[in-house]
């Protein structure tokens, strides 16, 4: 069904926060009549009306999601592969994370570092950490995706969240929380999933108040059918209270300069402004 005839006749659904439960929220935005966005009252998440659900949104993974960027949904043949090795994957470089996880754990060697990628696509950001020496296992709801970067990569990517291994020292989603219908469930398996001294680390579009107020029409878009959520610095300080987490926006310039400032210890909220948010929160 599309997604404004499904939102037209879901208009009256439930409209509690899918983070805390709350009924107490206010509308923020609409788009097209029948979708708006909601702001909880109690956590402060930012969510689409009507929501997201479970099913739906695992059956739309599999095949339906596209994204335009070249690289996120699209499978690449050899020739692209190579292109994108060669140019060091553009927006998706993550070797400032690569930098960043080698010095999270200065008395490991990188290949006793393991990290999890949690929606993590065919894997082009996984072809990158395991060339930075890291150990690295992924997952990925689609079908074919994961099977894309078992086969054609080499690399150790799940597409259930049962068959992943725990005690990482890296949890790591970029750009994943905005797209889920229960962003709690991913930083509470998040958590759960790593070892004690591990860090959790996720990158989203910055829905944050300070941001909206400067960019509204950025914000705006930031917000619809594939992303169900607007997280902001309010609504992760709150989920990630009772740790110890760094949050901040691009561009990092350097973050490895920014994690060492931090230390780890206390939590610290840095410039919310940029396009991303980053957080990265200890597990005692
Ligand atoms: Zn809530």
């Amino acid at each position: 069904m599309g997604y404004l005839l499904d939102s037209l006749l879901r208009y009256g659904s439930d409209q509690s926060c899918p983070y805390c439960g709350s009924r107490s929220s206010r509308p923020l935005e609409r788009k097209y009549l029948v979708t708006r966005l909601f702001r909880c009252r109690e956590c402060d998440l930012q969510y689409r009306h009507p929501k997201a659900n479970a099913a739906d949104s695992l059956d739309f993974y599999q095949d339906d999601y596209v994204q335009e960027d070249g690289i996120t949904t699209e499978l690449p043949d050899a020739t692209r592969l190579r292109f994108l090795v060669d140019t060091g994957f553009g927006e998706k470089n993550v070797d400032h994370y690569a930098t960043l996880f080698g010095r999270m754990f200065p008395d490991l060697a990188r290949g006793e570092v393991r990290i999890i990628d949690y929606g993590c696509s065919w894997g082009y950001q996984g072809h990158q950490f395991r060339k930075h020496g890291f150990q690295y296992a992924g997952l990925e709801v689609s079908r074919r995706r994961a099977a894309f970067g078992r086969e054609q990569l080499g690399l150790d990517i799940v597409t259930s969240e049962a068959e992943l291994r725990g005690g990482a020292d890296v949890f790591f989603s970029s750009h994943v929380i905005e797209h889920l219908p229960d962003p709690g469930r991913m930083i509470t398996m998040g958590m759960d999933l790593l070892r004690p001294g591990g860090y959790f680390v996720a990158e989203c579009p910055n829905g944050s108040e300070v941001r909206r107020r400067r960019e509204p029409r950025l914000t705006r878009k930031a917000w619809g059918m594939v992303h169900p959520n607007l997280i902001s610095g309010e609504f992760l300080a709150g989920a990630m209270a009772d740790k110890t987490f760094l949050l901040t926006s691009t561009p990092f310039h350097d973050l490895t300069a920014v994690f060492d400032a931090w230390g780890g210890i206390g939590s610290e909220v840095g410039d919310l402004t940029g396009s991303n948010l980053l957080i990265i929160a200890k597990k005692s």
